[in-house]
């Protein structure tokens, strides 16, 4: 039976962050990804500066995004950010590319399929099925990256993270250089309807059953037929984690509210749980420190999430406040968390005092 320290069971990209950090670190670890072919169905946009931050090569980007479209009915506004540009990436040669940056501090990568385990004294025994056998690894921890479908997250709690369905379609007859975020109950429910310039084409996705309504609005007919899947939707005291399992990124829910942005956090998470292990008790200490650099972020944008998306009335006041330039800048801040802010009473008053009595 092999033995390692960590197991991680997932290769996107918050198992191959953990990995990489670990490696870093000199800790141990084996990183099980089911097929290392796989590209996760994603949008691949990420926030510009996650490539400075984890030391990406942006080379790997396959278009940087200058500016964003806010829609609703007939309304659009042009929001300019050159300044903190989005980068689209291809999920497939992104995810393989993590993988790589992994292995070459030293994780062992092992393709195969994790289907079970078990608790044996202060281990883990973990089954792994690889095309050509069946492997038993004994490991101290196991690192649950498998994403929103996580099945050591179902066979833990019996159940999966609190989530959304989303029906996409990839067209490779549209070119379009921004992204586009369009908001209304008929077209994306409480959520946002989105076109992403892709690696071929456009991505265009929407939540279950809204598709068609918003190729209608699009002027789009579909070319392909839709794609579904899943995206956590992010909730206070999710576990993260049980009996020296961990989990992180989308199964772990870390994706932001409002924006639905999850390759970052599933990458800073990553790094976050990575760096805890050199602590006496990881478990308290991944809590903690994730808690210290994104609870009041993920919490702001939530409570804004449900206040925003609740109906078309309360969509059309945000689009409002949306056209002020202060507003649009101060929401850029927020999303990349350069700003704390409260929101309370003051802040709606601050807010559309901005927005309506210019
Ligand atoms: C349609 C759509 C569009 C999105 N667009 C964006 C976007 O533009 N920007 C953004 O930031 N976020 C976006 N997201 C969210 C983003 O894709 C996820 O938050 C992110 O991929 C989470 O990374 P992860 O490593 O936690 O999980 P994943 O990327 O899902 O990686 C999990 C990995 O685990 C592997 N795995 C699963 N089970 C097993 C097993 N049993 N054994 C071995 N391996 C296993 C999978 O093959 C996969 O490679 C989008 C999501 C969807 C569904």
């Amino acid at each position: 039976m092999q033995k390692t320290f960590v197991l991680i069971v997932g290769g996107g990209p918050a198992g191959s962050t953990v990995a990489r950090y670990l490696s870093k670190k000199g800790i141990e670890n084996i990183l099980v990804q089911k097929n290392c072919e796989y590209r996760k169905p994603c949008g691949g946009g990420i926030r510009y500066t996650a490539f400075k931050e984890f030391s990406l090569e942006e080379n790997i980007v396959e278009k940087k995004v200058k500016n964003i479209i806010i829609g609703f009915k007939k309304k659009r506004i042009h929001i300019n950010i050159e300044k903190t540009p989005i980068y689209i990436v291809d999920r497939r040669k992104f995810d393989k590319y993590l993988r790589k940056k992994a292995k070459e501090e030293g994780t062992h990568i092992l393709e195969g399929n994790f289907v079970d385990f078990y608790f044996e004294k202060d281990f883990i025994i973990s089954k792994i099925k690889t095309k050509e056998r069946e492997i038993y690894i004994k490991s101290k921890y196991l690192v649950a990256a498998d994403g929103v479908n996580s099945l050591i997250r179902k066979k833990l709690f019996k159940e999966y993270i609190p989530r959304i369905p989303v029906n996409y379609i990839d067209i490779s007859e549209i070119q379009i250089e921004d992204c586009h975020f369009y908001f209304g109950n008929k077209i994306a429910y409480k959520y946002y309807a989105w076109v992403f310039p892709h690696f071929e084409g456009g991505n265009i996705g929407t939540y279950k059953g809204r598709l068609e309504n918003f190729l209608k609005f699009l002027n789009l007919k579909s070319y392909t037929k839709p794609k579904g899947f899943f995206i956590p939707l992010w909730k206070d005291n999710i576990s993260l984690f049980k009996d020296r399992i961990f989990f992180v990124g989308d199964s772990a829910g870390q994706v932001l509210p409002f924006t639905f942005e999850g390759i970052y956090y599933a990458m800073a998470s990553g790094k976050i749980l990575a760096e805890s292990f050199l602590k006496e008790n990881p478990s308290l200490e991944y809590k903690k420190k994730w808690e210290e650099r994104f609870l009041k972020q993920f919490k702001s944008l939530k409570i804004l999430q449900e206040i925003f998306l609740k109906n078309d009335l309360t969509i059309y006041f945000m689009i409002k406040l949306f056209e002020n330039k202060y507003i649009q800048k101060e929401m850029i801040k927020l999303w990349l968390g350069e700003r704390d802010i409260k929101i309370n009473l003051g802040f709606f008053l601050r807010a559309f005092k901005r927005a309506f009595l210019k």
